[in-house]
């Protein structure tokens, strides 16, 4: 079968690969579509994110990655153990397992569990000639985690339910009625945070983003108000909409310094980080006072999926609008291309079986 290889760092072919067979437990999935997601083009690079972000590790990856976690397919064949009733259904995929056993896991916090299995990028997979992904005809996945989709949710919507759940993790704790959101980056991520803060009910919800085309897809799905930061400096703008006050909610999907990122944030109120990177920066505490918290964000938790596919099928979120390129598994090299140029206004690029 077809599929986009990570051979190393910096080395993404596409060829031809052993079709895998569902193992017991598992089912297999004809792929419909799979998202090019940023941590893909982090991996691609040398980078392990899920290492940094969930670990605070910086680890190497193992060669040949076949990448793709953003998944939606239809189920083609089961392994032993599984209802064959799976067979034909589509299904939205949870993209990664944990050990159920661990500190975290017994607690709930899932997406903290150091045993976790990642499709796509081989977290937690030893010794295989490929470790599958998305970005292929087929893929093998646990058949607990093949969510059947409603009639009301597209393939193409449920391959975004991953970003989706990492926006809707990124805000649950704090975005409600009577909350402020600023999302410093309207990409995917930020786009994600923002539906799922005004379906959470935020009041004021804030985008900043250096992109015009970003910022009126913003103003589309819901933002009240949307800060070219090229134009308008951003500690201005934030204080200018929130009264002098600050926003309760600042999710940073960019990466800004924390002395620009932390004054923006009000007495009471949280930093989230959804990029963790190996860097050093200098703070005065003082930017802490007033029991501001910052937190990095890890994933999601299982039942976040749950929800994040409520919240697709009962059409409180439109992920539709930020899907903006499509190439075939053939076009893989191509599809990278874009979605780490963000040429042509790309926001997310998916591979399309
Ligand atoms: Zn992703
Ligand atoms: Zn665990």
């Amino acid at each position: 079968m077809k599929a986009i290889v990570l051979k190393t760092t910096e080395h993404l072919v596409v060829q031809d690969v052993p079709k895998p067979l569902p193992g017991p437990g598992e089912a297999l999935v004809k792929v419909t579509c799979c998202g090019v997601c940023g941590s893909d083009i982090r991996y691609l690079h040398g980078e392990n994110p899920w290492a940094q972000h969930t670990l605070g590790e910086v680890r190497e990856n193992p060669p040949n990655i076949i990448p793709g976690h953003e998944i939606a397919g239809v189920v083609a064949e089961v392994g032993e153990g599984v209802d064959k009733g799976l067979i034909g259904k589509r299904v939205g995929v949870l993209c990664f397992k944990v050990d159920e056993s661990c500190p975290w896991c017994r607690r709930d916090l899932r997406h903290l569990c150091a045993n976790t299995i990642h499709l796509g990028h081989g977290a937690g997979q030893f010794g295989r000639e490929y470790y599958y992904g998305g970005m292929a005809e087929y893929v093998p996945i646990w058949a607990d985690h093949c969510y059947r989709l409603p009639d009301s949710v597209s393939d193409e919507q449920a391959a975004m339910l991953d970003p989706l759940c990492v926006g809707l993790h990124a805000v649950s704790p704090d975005a409600g009625p009577g909350k402020s959101v600023l999302l410093i980056g309207a990409g995917v991520i930020g786009l994600c945070a923002l539906q799922c803060a005004r379906a959470l009910g935020a009041t004021q919800i804030l985008a900043a983003d250096i992109d015009e085309g970003h910022l009126a897809v913003a103003k589309r799905l819901g933002a009240d108000g949307a800060i070219n930061v090229d134009k308008r400096d951003l500690t201005e703008a934030v204080m200018d909409f929130t009264g002098g006050l600050g926003v309760w909610l600042v999710v940073d999907s960019v990466g800004m310094p924390l002395a620009r990122s932390l004054p923006l944030v009000i007495r009471g109120g949280r930093l989230a980080l959804l990029v963790v990177k190996d860097r050093e920066e200098t703070i005065s505490t003082l930017l802490l006072a007033g029991e501001r918290r910052v937190m990095t964000c890890a994933n999601f938790d299982y039942p976040e999926f749950t929800y994040g596919l409520d919240l697709l099928a009962s059409g409180r979120v439109n992920v539709e609008e930020l899907i903006t390129h499509r190439f075939p598994i053939d076009r893989g090299l191509e599809a990278f291309r874009v979605a780490e140029s963000k040429e042509g206004g790309a926001i997310k690029v998916m591979i399309n079986a």
